[in-house]
């Protein structure tokens, strides 16, 4: 079949990979002007391990604290509230015990096949290169704060994930730079990548050494007919046409969900960071800073500090003073670095849903057109193992995660 993907993030171009290996012909379409997607400046963890939608009671704990400060881990613009209200009461909805547990098995049942997916995909193209094993960190600044997320960690080790207490001279001896820490939590078997948007690269560059097409434009609407679909973009009167669509434009995917009759709740989590000179940090692995909204992350193209949860639309400019709060708290665990060198800063838009689950499945109008997107902090996680039970929804094929829990007519 002739598919076309809307969106070449790290998404659509696991897709097209999906999608060639099932032998379709496939053309991407996308402007390739966002400097703000997430593809390119996460933090490149492949972070399977996690199993808390954000709709938790860790953030609900640490909630009244951050939104006292205005630079502190979690803001909403007051600007923006108003247009976030359903968005928020949809979040809380998504906070009660029983919808957690649901958000929590839905999480888990998707990245329990994240990392074989990854494995599976990098290998068949040759790009293993790009995994790194070191493991991922958790770390907390008080010993009475661990205690109080315990419960996490059984939940954990009861779906069998890989969990290593450290006390503080086991983490001194793992991470020496590391400073004011009083627990850890070493995950062994989560991973990161070399960087992000390399590997962004490289998947583009493969998919099109193997066939697919590049279409440099902004699509405007996916129109069903009886016989195709006719995908309508910018520039001078310009159309495709495609046996099935796939959409996976992240936070740009709401207005196109809309048009086919699907109002999802998609909003953006604007996240923040800065990557300084490789080595600046001193730290080997990638790091949790439980409570603390950020982390770290050791990629070969330099040392990456992010995170952070802004609410304010796609429209107002970045705020880099919450970077130097990061930096600045980020400088409390790691004494001996050195703050004030030269750093990239960035700002990018998470397309998140209020239950953190991604839209997964097909839309109301019409199941020739597929959507994977709202991925929120998993994106790059969930992307290898998205990309197979998409190209099961476009082959017509039963997945072996069920598909219920992302469907885009769940809310
Ligand atoms: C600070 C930060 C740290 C993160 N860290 C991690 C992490 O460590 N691990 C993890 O798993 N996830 C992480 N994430 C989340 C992850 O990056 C995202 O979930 C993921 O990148 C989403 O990918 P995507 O392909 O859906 O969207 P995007 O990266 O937004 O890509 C969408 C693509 O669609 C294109 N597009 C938009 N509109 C149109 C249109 N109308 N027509 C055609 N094309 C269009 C855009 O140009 C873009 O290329 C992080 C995010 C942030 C912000």
């Amino acid at each position: 079949m002739q598919i076309a993907i809307v969106g070449a993030g790290i998404i659509g171009l696991t897709a097209a990979h999906s999608l060639l290996d099932r032998g379709h012909e496939v053309t991407l379409v996308d402007p390739g002007d966002q400097a703000a997607r997430p593809t390119d400046g996460n933090a490149g963890w492949i972070a399977h391990t996690d199993i808390m939608p954000l709709a938790s009671p860790k953030v609900w704990r640490n909630l009244p604290n951050w939104l006292m400060d205005p630079l502190g881990p979690l803001t909403i613009r007051p600007a923006y509230l108003p247009v976030l209200m359903p968005w928020l009461m949809r979040f809380v909805l998504a906070s009660s015990p029983l919808r957690i547990k649901a958000s929590m098995a839905a999480i888990r049942a998707i990245n329990a096949e994240a990392l074989p997916s990854w494995n599976a995909l990098l290998s068949s193209l040759d790009l293993n290169t790009h995994l790194r094993e070191k493991g991922i960190l958790s770390v907390w600044r008080q010993h009475e704060a661990f205690l109080r997320g315990k419960d996490v960690l059984d939940r954990q080790r009861d779906l069998g994930i890989g969990v290593e207490v450290l006390d503080r001279r086991e983490l001194a001896s793992l991470e020496p730079a590391l400073h004011n820490v009083e627990a850890g939590v070493l995950y062994p078997d989560a991973c990161h990548i070399s960087d992000p948007a390399n590997l962004a690269s490289d998947l583009r560059r493969l998919a099109l050494e193997r066939g697919a097409q590049h279409v440099p434009a902004r699509v405007l609407a996916v129109e069903p007919t009886e016989e195709v679909i006719r995908i309508r973009m910018d520039g001078d009167d310009k159309a495709l046409i495609a046996d099935k669509v796939v959409i996976a434009a992240g936070i740009w995917s709401r207005p196109l969900a809309k048009m086919l009759g699907d109002p999802i709740p998609l909003d953006t989590e604007r996240g923040y960071n800065a990557t300084y000179p490789k080595g600046s940090f001193g730290l080997d692995r990638p790091i949790m800073f439980e409570g603390e909204g950020f982390v770290t992350t050791p990629l070969d193209t330099g040392d990456r500090v992010g995170g952070a949860v802004e609410f304010a639309g796609l429209e107002a400019k970045p705020n880099h003073a919450r970077t130097s709060a990061m930096i600045a708290r980020l400088k409390r665990f790691l004494p001996d670095f050195d703050a004030g060198q030269d750093a990239r800063r960035w700002m990018g838009f998470r397309p998140s849903i209020p239950d953190s689950l991604p839209v997964i499945g097909p839309s109301r109008r019409d199941d020739r057109v597929v959507y994977a997107f709202g991925h929120g902090h998993h994106g790059l996680t969930q992307a290898a193992v998205t990309s197979r039970l998409v190209a099961d929804l476009i082959d017509g094929m039963t997945s072996e995660v069920d598909l219920k829990p992302y469907s885009a007519q769940r809310f």
